[in-house]
């Protein structure tokens, strides 16, 4: 039997072998740790609680965590096993529980929240996601996240075919982001600031590439309104093999036309980031196995 979680919708039994992603039927996990540089309202004062699985589905060959996208590194976890993990993360003070490129293993997600639930785990759950998954996985989602936090890459189909290999990008994730909206709404965030339910939509900016930034915020203000909460990245890094148009980083000028162009829209609560953030200090470091960052 075939998986059915993303629109790649492999062939393959995965409890017999890995699909695209690289992930079996086994959950693989390459870290987890206090993160702390989540937006604002996610990062809070006790920082993200985050797990990151190890596999991608969508494998964009500019991403910061390349390492991670084979499935070949880091450590099996049973559900028994992450709902310790993320209870631990609570203990430590964590703010919440973000759960990065999550797709490929809904199945032990829910199984891993439910028992932790039961043993006491009250944060908020996010669901990190490149949006590249079908509406029924979202609706598969409910009642286990409370903070959708979709990262939106393309518009432009011939983006998604070129740094992605991603067929109907566009149009999947603007579906799945409704579907994400239709459970849990806007973004509402309480009076100490802390996000504590619904969508918060991301968009890494890339060079050479501002048409298309234009064409997603504008795709965003017509499906979803200007009370979306967006956050609009800056911290694209060039590959050392980086091709043309990606071969360098983003210039001020790019980042600020993206800006203004979202505020002209009449969005309201935008998140941008420093020009700093254009390292790889934002990448967390991997090792071959396991580290809880504690
Ligand atoms: S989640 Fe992985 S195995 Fe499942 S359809 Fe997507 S790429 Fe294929």
């Amino acid at each position: 039997m075939g998986c059915e979680l993303c629109p790649r919708h492999c062939p393959a039994d995965r409890s017999k072998g890995p699909g695209f992603c690289g992930a079996s039927d086994r959950m693989k996990v390459a870290r987890i740790g206090i993160h702390r540089y989540e937006e604002p309202c996610l990062a809070g004062e006790g920082g993200s609680g985050a797990v990151f699985f190890s596999g991608c589905n969508l494998r964009c060959v500019f991403c910061q965590n390349k390492v991670l996208q084979t499935g070949k590194m880091g450590q099996f976890f049973s559900p028994e096993e992450l709902a310790d993990a993320l209870l631990e993360l609570q203990q430590l003070g964590a703010d919440n529980i973000d759960l990065v490129t999550p797709t490929p293993h809904v199945a032990g997600i829910c199984a891993a929240i439910d028992k932790a639930r039961a043993q006491g785990l009250h944060l908020p759950t996010i669901y990190n996601t490149n949006a590249y998954l079908t509406t029924d996985t979202v609706r598969r989602l409910e009642g286990y996240i409370d903070l959708w936090l979709p990262d939106i890459k393309y518009r432009d189909q011939r983006l998604a075919d070129a740094f992605s290999k991603a067929p109907n990008y566009y149009e999947t994730a603007m579906a799945a982001v409704e579907a994400m909206m239709d459970i849990s709404g806007q973004l509402q965030i309480n009076e100490a600031g802390r996000a504590q339910r619904g969508v918060l939509i991301r968009h890494l900016v890339l060079p050479n590439c501002i048409y298309d930034t234009r064409a997603i915020l504008d795709g965003i203000r017509e499906r979803f309104s200007t009370d979306t909460c967006l956050s609009l990245m800056r911290q694209f890094t060039p590959q050392p093999d980086g091709q043309f148009p990606l071969n360098r980083r983003l210039t001020h000028r790019e980042y600020n036309n993206a800006v203004d162009y979202c505020i002209n829209l009449g969005f309201e609560r935008v998140y941008i980031q420093k020009a700093a953030s254009a390292t790889f200090a934002y990448t967390p470091e991997f090792g071959d196995y396991v580290t809880v960052q504690l």
